[in-house]
């Protein structure tokens, strides 16, 4: 169904970590010269719209209650970055009300229903132009750590060369949203705090800096660690998201389960799935996921032509020559946080044999591993 000239378009969780990042990429691209948006607020419903998003409203600056069906019935799209008990509370009702519009969501909760769609047009636009020729309305953002692999290495599973694939993780606090990162941060001040004195003096001694270091991570109060649990800074997690109780994490799980759901493998597509296992791993890093991947290739394919493949695969992939210098200036969260690159590198044969082959990638995780295939996918359903 082609939308009609400047749609009603619902944004629903603009004021979280994601919605922002998504405000400030729709302003930056233009895409509110071609709909008219109508902005709901779960907390706030009946307020007046900040200054920081004022300017993007057209004709109607009232904000609206986000579990306001009717309200939200009169959008041709919604947007949503509010979150998954959000979703649950709310989509439900408005299909039930017969609602036929498109629904674009951040949360995981809708991803792996078998009328939705997960959205990553550079990897998966045929998945998504054969939903659309079907009538599908869910078009769901992918997890952030998926997303952002399969935007740097996604070239070799689309040529079917992988046999399977694992990563290790290192994934950074805003994973967890904003209050993650304060968090880290404090935790850091209250580690520097705690060794000042003995860093200013040179003749100090690092044995007994790292002693009060430890100390001071193991002493962390409560407050200080109420989003991680444990002390982040100086330390890393080697767990993210559930614990599904057969020794896997939820994160890792979402690595198979939504990389073949985007590239349209598995069950209900009609090539089988790529097995992909991980080991997740929260770092203290700001907004940038990284990975460290094995290969199993299908064959033996030179070195020089999976560069070349990766390379040209997406204008957004960044690639790093496997040197140290260039690593260790390009191939790190600082070089690419707030960049729309995804950094790809340390690509090499590994000891294993001539099939197996080692990568690494790096993305802003709010950027193409949440925000960006959101105003993509709107520009799609716009463009069509
Ligand atoms: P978030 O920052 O916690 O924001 C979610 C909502 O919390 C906001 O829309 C806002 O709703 C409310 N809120 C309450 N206090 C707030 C405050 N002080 N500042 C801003 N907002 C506040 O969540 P998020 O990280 O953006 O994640 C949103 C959804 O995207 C989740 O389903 C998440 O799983 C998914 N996702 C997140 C990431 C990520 O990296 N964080 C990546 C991919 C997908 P009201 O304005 O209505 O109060």
């Amino acid at each position: 169904m082609a939308l009609a000239r400047n749609p009603l378009v619902g944004l629903v969780g603009w004021r979280g970590m994601v919605g922002s990042v998504l405000m400030e990429r729709m302003r930056a691209e233009g895409d509110f010269a071609l709909i008219e948006p109508m902005f709901f607020s779960a907390s706030n419903p009946g307020g007046t719209l900040p200054a920081a998003v004022a300017g993007l409203a057209k004709t109607d600056t009232t904000l609206h209650d986000a579990h306001d069906v009717a309200k939200l019935a009169r959008c041709d799209v919604v947007i949503t970055c509010q979150g998954g008990e959000y979703t649950k509370a709310v989509y439900p009702k408005l299909r039930a009300a017969g609602w036929k519009g498109y629904w674009i969501d951040a949360a995981k909760t809708l991803r792996m229903q078998d009328d939705a769609v997960i959205i990553l047009d550079p990897v998966n636009m045929p998945v998504i132009q054969s939903a659309l020729a079907k009538g599908v309305r869910d078009y769901i953002g992918g997890n952030c750590t998926v997303s952002c692999m399969l935007m740097g290495v996604g070239a070799l599973f689309k040529a079917d060369l992988v046999e399977w694939m694992t990563a290790t993780t290192y994934q950074a606090a805003s994973g967890g949203g904003a209050a993650h990162m304060r968090e880290l941060l404090t935790q850091f001040g209250t580690l520097n705090a705690a060794v000042r004195p003995l860093l200013d003096d040179p003749a100090s001694a690092i044995l007994e800096i790292d002693r009060q270091v430890a100390a001071t991570q193991r002493g962390l109060s409560a407050a200080e660690t109420k989003n991680f649990m444990v002390p982040l800074a100086g330390s890393l997690i080697p767990w993210i998201d559930a614990d599904r109780g057969d020794g896997t994490s939820l994160e890792e799980w979402k690595g198979g389960a939504e990389a073949n759901k985007i590239l349209g493998r598995g069950p209900g597509f009609g090539a089988p799935a790529v097995p992909v296992d991980s080991i997740c791993v929260r770092v203290g890093a700001m907004r940038c996921h990284s990975q460290a991947l094995t290969f199993k290739l299908k064959k033996d394919v030179p070195l020089a032509d999976l560069e070349a493949m990766i390379r040209n695969d997406n204008p957004w992939v960044s690639y790093v020559p496997n040197t140290r210098e260039a690593t260790v200036r390009g191939l790190t969260p600082v070089a690419v946080t707030g960049t729309p690159q995804i950094a790809v590198g340390r690509l090499r044969k590994m000891a294993l044999g001539p099939q197996y082959v080692g990568a690494y990638t790096i993305g802003d995780q709010l950027l193409w591993g949440a925000a960006e295939p959101l105003r993509r996918m709107l520009r799609i359903l716009l463009e069509q």
